[in-house]
């Protein structure tokens, strides 16, 4: 396409906000364009970049017996209400109402339309097993929209759910999407890692996420250098190996400790190590507050609470609520109270005696408390988050951090859904079961801009040829000149039969085009310049910037052979 022609709003300087590389990239190369928070229009190279990675989730999807479909993004309630969600999913479902005053929710993800649109056809074993899949802007009205693409509030998703009448079944459609998934982002030229990660409160059973590593990347991942171990650190365990000491229980003091709220603060004022501090956090599980204890330098880890309450039903109490409920701040809460309060310990919390935890009363706290002694814990679990260099849980060696950006997700669902909604087929018993369904999602936009966050140098954009929006930027520098346009014209014509050409044929500065191509950074630049009356053209590739002076004669068959290498 002639560039003249094309939407390419390049920009000098991008807004501060865009914290995100890939962010500021795809605004400053002109891919894209903010509507409002969290919300963008995909202009003419982000679409064609959208068509290149669609296209080979679809081949890969064909691969494995998925077939498309395309579900309604405007959902009624009622479906929601079925599977429990329509109160669960909180704010971030947007929810509107018709004319008539029925409620609807703009999908932030399809299980409750696709478990409806099957439930009346699916009515025998052997109709299954069935993969459906789609690709499709969803909405989800997100706390904090950031990152430009990668975390937005309309945004584009291939979903993929399967139903089963048995589990292995279900594992055979998880591994083919496994290997798919894997498949499908290396071709997009991302470097993306299975992680083993948590599935929730209830449902599923088994999940892996699929982390482009990077470090703008919202997730922590553990992994292993000894082994594949790599899970999400939502979900990395920690080991614990009750240790025996032999120190004296002191007695019980209170002492004061004004204005020391963090731990660090108390750790302090009280001249004692992080670890001996104890922090006390108070959380609502389903309504019910309870405190959580971890020792000082660690930190509580919800995801965990949630699985080990079986809810998604948690939070941290507010600061009101805490001083409603013991009468102190935040900064003053311990678990030794005659309220009643449950207290949950962290594994480690046992490891010391003589431990430091609030006096539930502002400016003291209480030194040398000992569980059992003092206060009751009804349970000790692994409450909290991996450190960095502790032994991971399957005995390979020490935990090391990266950081990675969640770019797509497979879920084993069991019959959370098909139970809830009633979606049930006759099994070769003649016996009424529910389905059994798998869900798998890809970030289509999150990816396009992983590939970004990936994929670039100091000048731009290096586009994997997989997905890159042209493959060739054929550059005039003199449009003016009519040696350099007619040869230019000439080998745009000539180069179209083997490559998609993105011909800047603009009447701008020199140093403008170079700066734009190499922002929107296809692969191949060929510039005609000051030697096109000798019929001499530059070439030049943009991943490692070699380039070479051609004979126009030779040059299809040229950059033929050197795109074979890239
Ligand atoms: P996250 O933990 O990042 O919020 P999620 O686990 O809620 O994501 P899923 O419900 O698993 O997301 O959705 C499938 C995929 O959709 C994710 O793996 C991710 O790539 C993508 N995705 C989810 N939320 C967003 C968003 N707000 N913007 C862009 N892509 C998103
Ligand atoms: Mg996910």
């Amino acid at each position: 396409m002639r560039q003249s022609k094309v939407f390419i709003p390049t920009l000098r300087e991008v807004p501060a906000e865009a914290e995100a590389l890939s962010h500021r990239l795809l605004l400053k190369a002109g891919l894209i364009k903010q509507s409002t928070s969290g919300i963008y229009s995909y202009l003419p190279l982000a679409t064609r970049v959208l068509n290149n990675i669609t296209s080979i989730i679809r081949e890969e999807m064909e691969k494995i017996d998925a077939v498309e479909i395309l579900m309604p993004a405007l959902q009624p309630s009622e479906l929601w209400e079925e599977s429990g969600r329509w109160e669960a999913y909180g704010s971030e479902l947007m929810r509107l109402t018709d004319r008539n005053g029925r409620q609807f929710a703009l999908g932030p993800t399809h299980e409750e339309v696709v478990t409806s649109l099957v439930r009346d056809e699916l009515k025998s074993y052997k109709q299954l097993p069935l993969t459906l899949f789609q690709i499709q802007s969803k909405f989800r009205d997100e706390k904090r929209p950031r990152f430009g693409l990668l975390r937005g509030r309309e945004f584009i998703m291939k979903d993929a759910y399967s139903f089963h009448a048995d589990e292995a079944s279900l594992d055979e459609t998880y591994n083919d999407m496994y290997d798919a998934y894997g498949r499908i982002f290396k071709r997009a030229g991302i470097n993306a890692r299975p992680v083993v990660a948590d599935s929730g409160a209830i449902g599923g059973s088994h999940t892996h996420e699929f982390m482009a590593l990077s470090e703008i990347g919202e997730d922590t991942i553990v992994y292993s250098e000894n082994s594949d171990y790599a899970a999400n650190i939502e979900k990395a365990e920690v080991v614990y190996e009750p240790k025996a000491h032999d120190e004296a229980l002191l007695e019980l003091e209170k002492v004061e400790t004004p204005n020391a709220h963090t731990a660090q603060e108390v750790a302090d004022f009280l001249n004692r190590p992080l670890d001996q501090i104890t922090k006390s956090m108070v959380f609502k599980v389903d309504g019910e507050f309870v405190i959580v204890l971890v020792r000082g330098h660690h930190e509580v880890n919800d995801v965990k609470l949630k699985a080990y309450f079986g809810t998604d039903n948690i939070e941290l109490a507010s600061q009101d609520e805490i001083i409603n409920l013991v009468g102190a701040n935040p900064g003053s809460i311990g678990p030794i109270q005659e309220k009643g309060i449950k207290v949950y310990a962290d594994n480690f919390v046992q490891e010391i005696p003589n431990i430091v935890v609030g006096a539930n009363e502002d400016g003291y706290h209480y030194v040398n408390a000992n569980p059992e002694r003092d206060f009751n814990v009804e349970a000790f679990g692994d409450f909290r988050f991996i450190l960095e260099g502790e032994p991971l849980s399957d005995g390979s060696g020490e935990a090391k951090f990266a950081e990675g950006i969640e770019v797509g997700q497979v879920f084993k669902l069991g019959t959370k859904y098909s139970e809830s909604m009633n979606a049930t087929f006759l099994d070769n018993q003649g016996k009424a079961q529910p389905l059994i369904m798998g869900c798998y999602g890809i970030g289509v936009s999150r990816t396009l801009s992983a590939i970004v966050e990936q994929n670039n140098d100091d000048n731009g954009i290096i586009w994997p040829k997989s997905v890159t929006p042209f493959e060739v930027h054929l550059i005039t520098i003199n449009p003016k000149k009519d040696d350099q346009r007619e040869l230019g014209d000439e080998l745009y014509q000539a180069l179209q039969a083997s490559f998609e050409v993105l011909y800047d044929d603009r009447k701008e500065r020199a140093g403008v085009k170079f700066n734009d191509a190499d922002l929107i950074g296809l692969p191949v630049r060929v510039v005609v310049g000051k030697r096109a009356a000798e019929g001499i053209v530059e070439v030049k590739r943009r991943d490692n910037g070699e380039s070479e002076e051609v004979a126009a004669a030779d040059l299809v068959n040229y950059v033929k052979d050197l795109y074979e290498q890239i």
